[in-house]
């Protein structure tokens, strides 16, 4: 279906045309027009297909039908679980709003609260926000008109549903008006019905799930793979991999802040240049991060989780998982910043030989995998350089310490414990991997019970 079908106003049209779409994506065409209706949607559809647009189309219309002023305050709100997902959207609904008067801003975490305040109080009529922020303005921010709320979209509900979220977004829809839209947009369905009945979706929300029958959960023009490798030759092969792909765009993801941080200090020491995002950074670094790295056409990114989510990077060539994702929906999540829009990508998963059973989850999740073999003689042996560095530099050598603490720590907090279990390592290949001839002494504090 194309967009010129849509019944919606010219200036959307436009901006539609100005971005250089013309045919819809499934979930486009199938969530749009109930959408328009004022349906309540719950849409799921797999990563990279389109949902950005799915919910903005119709939410920016119904600003426009309305007539929304600046004096009307806010009439959409767009949650997103992280920062960097947040400006993205605000991205494409600027691009969206190009022709139209309407006000739009944005409200997460990391910002200036204050400088939000004074814009939210001015009349911002479409929001994008996070949710610990925006529960925050909604408490504490006087003249911040919220009473006309028409719509209220939840991207990666899913994630915004787990904990740590769970306990915001309900005090967040216990103050929003109840006479409202629901858009709720997920890749993965594993949520409950029950869960999202917490979230207030009127009587008849509409389940629009695109994948239903499919048989992968992931692009179709991804090629994943994984590879086993012990404990100690890890780094070797990271190393190696990351060297002959250096006119590559590549994105590491690992389980911590600190192993980022340690990786990226070594990596840049040792002239393989890559950029870093993880919790541990201001919020200013986090985002110029994501946007040099957005608009690189190569480079490495290590990150944790953080950028899993929702993400639109432009032309990544490889998703490399270093550390195993906690579960299949992580791993569906973290490859599916490549093959976006159609295009192809490639991923690489690191297993040790004891978290084999891991594919067996993976496959129960519809992920079809190869295994790739690197055949030792061309994984760079440059272990006892390693070592070295690691034993003179000082900083490295803390950082290298930290790094191999916070990896032991993830590794104990793993949910799938049959799998990841923490006294199944191999302290002393752990250790090496991180640099080091000996264990170092860490303080643990993890319980093997955990
Ligand atoms: P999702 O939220 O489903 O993961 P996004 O909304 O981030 O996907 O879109 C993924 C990519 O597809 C983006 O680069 C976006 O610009 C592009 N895209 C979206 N809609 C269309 C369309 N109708 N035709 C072509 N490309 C599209
Ligand atoms: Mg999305």
């Amino acid at each position: 279906m194309e967009f010129a079908k849509l019944d919606v106003c010219d200036k959307t049209r436009n901006a539609i045309n100005d971005m250089g779409f013309t045919t819809m994506t499934e979930v486009q065409a199938r969530t749009i027009p109930p959408l328009m209706a004022g349906r309540d949607v719950l849409g799921a559809a797999k990563t990279g297909s389109g949902k950005t647009l799915a919910f903005l189309i119709p939410a920016i219309e119904m600003l426009y039908r309305l007539k929304f002023k600046p004096r009307n305050g806010t009439g959409v709100i767009i949650v997103s679980p992280t920062r960097e997902l947040a400006l993205q959207i605000f991205g494409v609904a600027k691009d969206l709003l190009k022709y139209h008067q309407h006000t739009f801003g944005i409200v997460i975490g990391g910002a200036n609260r204050r400088a939000e305040a004074e814009k939210l109080v001015k009349g911002v009529n479409l929001i994008v926000a996070t949710p610990g922020r925006l529960l925050d303005h909604l408490q504490n921010t006087k003249g911040f008109v919220f009473k006309n709320l028409q719509a209220l979209v939840i991207d990666e509900a899913d994630r915004i549903l787990e904990i740590g979220f769970e306990e915001e977004m309900a005090q967040i829809v216990k103050i929003l008006p109840k006479e409202r839209q629901t858009m709720l947009f997920s890749a993965t369905q594993t949520t409950k019905v029950s869960d999202l009945a917490r979230i207030s979706l009127k009587k008849g929300p509409l389940y629009i799930n695109v994948d239903e029958k499919k048989d992968t959960s992931t692009a179709e023009g991804l090629e994943q793979g994984y590879v086993v490798c012990d404990s100690d030759k890890r780094f070797l092969l990271l190393f190696t991999f990351l060297r002959k792909n250096l006119k590559k765009k590549v994105i590491v993801f690992f389980s911590s802040c600190n192993s980022v941080k340690y990786h990226a200090e070594l990596m840049n020491y040792i002239d393989v240049p890559v950029l870093e995002l993880h919790g541990k950074q201001k919020q200013q670094k986090r985002t110029t991060t994501f946007f040099e790295f957005c608009n690189a056409d190569k480079g490495i990114l290590l990150c944790t989780d953080v950028a899993a989510r929702g993400l639109d990077i432009p032309a990544v060539d490889w998703i490399v998982q270093f550390d195993p994702p906690d579960d299949p929906r992580d791993y569906i999540h973290r490859v599916g910043r490549t093959a976006r829009g159609g295009k192809n990508g490639k991923s690489l998963l690191f297993l040790l030989p004891s978290e084999l059973g891991f594919l067996r989850y993976l496959k129960h999740a519809k992920v079809p995998l190869n295994e790739y073999q690197f055949p030792s003689s061309k994984i760079a042996n440059v272990q006892s350089q390693l070592e070295k560095l690691v034993e003179k530099n000082y900083y490295l050598h803390q950082s290298a310490k930290d790094g191999y603490r916070s990896y032991l720590q993830a590794y104990a907090s793993y949910g799938l414990k049959k799998i990841f279990n923490v006294n199944n390592l191999d302290l002393t290949k752990v250790a090496k991997s991180f640099g080091f001839s000996v264990p170092p002494r860490v303080n643990l504090a993890i319980q093997s019970s955990k």
